[in-house]
């Protein structure tokens, strides 16, 4: 029979079925009235004195009888309501009353032994209260049939307030702990004290400098919380901007009248607001973090309980006004690079997050740009780090400068920037704005004096088209960045499919170089450098030779910049110089003596403090005297910064012979020249293939060797192909060439037998 969630409807019906049921044990009229007769009795002397409302249904008649004290609970009086079950259901709130008639039938059917329940009821002035009832059966006569239900009312209104006060603040507590947002805590403080205060309603501010800002006010109407959004706090602006302003308590009984609330009164008046009373939000410390109104639809003054509440509610706001102040700035903190003030990594990539979480039919079409500035190293190397922070906020302000409002501008580290362009589609648009950017940073800045040109390289991803989620997309842009700095640098690049795969193989290439030289797949060729008059080998150049198992072979155009970029560059030189010396003293040993060797230095590896020790541990290793080895720098290392001259010196101590590579590719003037003691220039092939067919590379030719030789240096020529070029170098007075006109690079066994061709001859 007890099937729960039944309709009200239902369960009166089934209760009066019972009732019958049961009645069917039939008693003489005389027995149920003497036994109703005996129980009223004891019910009457039990309820003496109490101050409890009391109800009697008769469950034959359906009537109610309820008393005086029950009415008045409820704020009726005496001649009020009718006597019916009605009256009850009237009064109930309506999610409180099949429940109610459920325990009802429970206990009418024996299931239940007593009847007690709590329930909220509407009082006359239109707040419920808490009522707890409790009933007992009466029996004809001495049958199981009920015949009546009497029980009694009891206001539990304020125990049952301040347990759901309390359950409520406990609430807000655990929502403040678990780091809930402001706003949804901010509602729930509003809601705690308006339903301790019937008729309350309540508002939370915060104050942002100078200006007031809507945190929350669960109950009033949104028309009013926005035109206080923004206001600036003052000695005069209402409750709560005149609370924030004093820093003191507001009690406001009448605003039609206040003059405080003259100016603001037009928007609350309409929604009903007559009285407000603020207290200010205060940090630990003191500082006015916002306001608490209370707000009435009458004209008041706090009483006792009242004030306390609003004392304690500025308080509990303040817990959270405080934990979003202090997050603030740490997110401040955390989202602001400290160098350039503009947006942090961290900020970017909650940025990228918010346009790529959106709603598809929210999304708006955006690209990435990676900015990197060139050879920001060798600046901050040279220069000092002074010199590139300063550059590099120069760098965020014309970044700034340039950007449109709805773009996003990021420092990354380093010399890494990243922007965000929003609404840009096609790729000439986007190519023009690449441009501008290209443009703005590369205009002349000035270090103490100095002029010096900034230049970058940037790479550009679309979204959604090169990567649909975080990653993706930024590893398109860094992807086209490389192929930017790849290209030639100071230019920007496009994602496409085409890098990934070149991304790719530069990966397997870079994985597979780390253990190329334990796994012995390198090896040596050796290329003669002649006398140019006589023809004879007087050095041999070593060249690194790759072999991979699948990569096959990869040229060392291709794995020596790689080698530099993942650090692999010191052991790789190691390597070679160690097997060319070893090389060089068995021809030694072999008859061939008066063969020099030549070894290729890597510029980035020439300013590593390990290079000298390292030249010394080959040459005492090996037992190759100093002065048979020649290393040839490529002209970018040579700077007149104090370490690179005290490098230098301590190599030419050693004994070591030095050539200037690649000569006249580089920016290096002959006046940085006059400070290195080196031995050779070497004029990179470039000059060597143009020097017939260009009258000015010609002349070029004639003065490196002209003002080489009167710095006391030798010249070699390298990349000669034909008797021509040979001939021209020859009257120019060139002294050393190399090139397939004699020898391509060969096998050691190669270099043998060309030595031993040579002694024969
Ligand atoms: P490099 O030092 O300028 O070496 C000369 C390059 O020109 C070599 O290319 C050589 O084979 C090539 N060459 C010489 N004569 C001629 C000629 O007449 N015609 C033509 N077309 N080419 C000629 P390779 O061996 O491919 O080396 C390329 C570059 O890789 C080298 O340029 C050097 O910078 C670097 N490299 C090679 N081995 C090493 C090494 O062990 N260590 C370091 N740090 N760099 C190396
Ligand atoms: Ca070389
Ligand atoms: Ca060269």
């Amino acid at each position: 029979m007890n099937k729960p969630n039944k309709s009200k409807i239902d369960l009166l019906e089934e209760i009066k079925y019972l009732r019958t049921e049961l009645a069917s044990t039939k008693l003489t009229k005389e027995q149920r009235t003497a036994e109703l007769y005996k129980s009223e009795e004891r019910f009457a002397l039990a309820m003496r004195g109490a101050s409890d409302g009391l109800w009697d249904w008769d469950l034959e008649s359906n009537e109610v009888y309820y008393s005086p004290r029950w009415k008045s609970m409820l704020g009726y009086n005496e001649n009020e309501l009718e006597n019916n079950l009605d009256t009850w259901a009237s009064l109930t709130h309506c999610d409180d009353k099949d429940f109610v008639l459920q325990k009802v039938h429970d206990y009418l059917s024996g299931k239940t032994s007593v009847f007690e329940v709590e329930m909220r009821m509407y009082h006359k002035s239109g707040h419920y209260i808490f009522i707890r009832s409790r009933a007992f059966k009466t029996m004809l006569g001495s049958s199981d049939v009920p015949a009546r239900l009497i029980g009694t009312h009891v206001d539990i209104t304020l125990r049952k307030k301040t347990e759901i006060f309390d359950r409520r603040n406990t609430n807000i507590l655990e929502m403040i702990a678990k780091g809930i947002t402001a706003s949804k805590i901010y509602n729930e403080i509003g809601l705690l004290y308006e339903e301790r205060n019937p008729g309350m309603r309540c508002s939370m501010l915060e104050l942002e400098g100078e200006t007031l800002l809507h945190g929350g006010a669960p109950s009033l109407p949104k028309e009013y919380c926005d035109s206080v959004n923004g206001l600036i706090s003052g000695p005069d602006i209402g409750s709560c901007g005149t609370s924030t302003y004093t820093g003191k308590r507001v009690l406001v009984e009448n605003i039609e009248s206040d003059p405080k609330w003259a100016s603001l009164k037009r928007y609350a008046l309409p929604h009903g607001m007559r009285c407000c009373w603020s207290e200010p939000i205060k940090s630990s410390s003191g500082k006015i973090l916002g306001a608490f109104g209370m707000y009435y639809d009458f004209p008041s003054l706090p009483n006792e309980d009242e004030l306390n509440d609003l004392i304690s509610a500025g308080r509990l706001t303040g817990i959270i006004m405080e934990r979003e102040h202090n997050q603030k700035l740490i997110r401040n903190l955390a989202y602001t690079d400290k160098l350039t003030s503009l947006s942090s990594r961290a900020h970017l990539y909650l940025h990228l997050k918010s346009l790529i979480q959106k709603k598809p039919e929210n999304r708006i079409p955006f690209s990435v740009l990676y900015i990197d500035l060139d050879n920001f190293k060798h600046i901050n190397d040279s220069l000092g780090h002074d010199s590139g922070d300063y550059l590099l906020q120069e760098v965020a302000k014309r970044l700034k400068y340039i950007s449109r409002e709805v773009d996003f501008v990021s420092r990354l580290g380093g010399d890494e920037f990243c922007i965000v362009i929003r609404d840009i589609i096609s790729s000439s648009h986007l190519a023009e704005i690449a441009q501008q950017y290209l443009e703005a940073i590369s205009k002349p800045i000035n270090f103490s004096g100095r002029k010096f040109i900034p230049t970058c390289s940037i790479g550009a991803a679309r979204y959604p088209s090169d990567g649909s989620n975080l990653q993706t997309l930024l590893k398109a842009a860094d992807t086209a960045l490389y192929a930017a700095k790849d290209y030639g640098k100071n230019r920007f690049a496009f994602y496409n499919k085409e890098l990934t795969r070149k991304a790719e193989h530069r990966f397997k290439v870079e994985q597979c170089l780390r253990e190329a030289v334990d796994k012995n797949q390198l090896s040596l060729v050796y290329q003669p450098q002649v006398d140019i008059n006589t023809g004879t080998i007087i050095c041999v150049e070593a060249l690194s030779r790759w072999e991979h198992p699948t990569l096959g072979h990869v040229s060392p155009t291709e794995f020596i910049p790689i080698a530099e970029r993942i650090g692999m560059i010191q052991p790789l030189t190691e390597w070679a110089l160690n097997t060319a010396s070893e090389q060089s003293v068995s021809w030694k040993q072999a008859g061939f003596s008066s063969v020099r060797i030549a070894v290729n230095i890597s510029p980035s590896h020439f300013l590593e403090n390990d290079l000298v020790p390292l030249i010394n541990r080959v040459i005492s290793r090996t037992g190759l005297p100093a002065t048979e080895l020649k290393l040839e720098i490529t002209e970018s290392s040579i700077q007149t910064s104090k370490k690179n001259l005290s490098i230098f010196k301590e190599l030419k101590q050693l004994g070591v012979l030095l050539a200037i590579d690649d000569f006249g590719t580089g920016y290096s003037s002959f006046a940085s020249l006059k400070h290195l003691n080196v031995d050779f220039l070497k004029i990179d092939k470039h000059f060597i293939d143009d020097m017939l067919s260009d009258k000015k590379t010609l002349l070029l030719i004639k003065s490196i060797i002209e003002m080489g030789h009167n710095l006391g240096y030798k010249i070699i020529a390298e990349g000669i192909e034909n008797t021509e070029q040979l001939n021209m170098l020859k009257e120019l007075g060139c002294d050393n060439a190399q090139g397939y006109l004699f020898s391509k690079p060969v096998s050691a066994q190669g270099i043998s037998n060309l030595l031993r061709n040579q002694t024969n001859n």
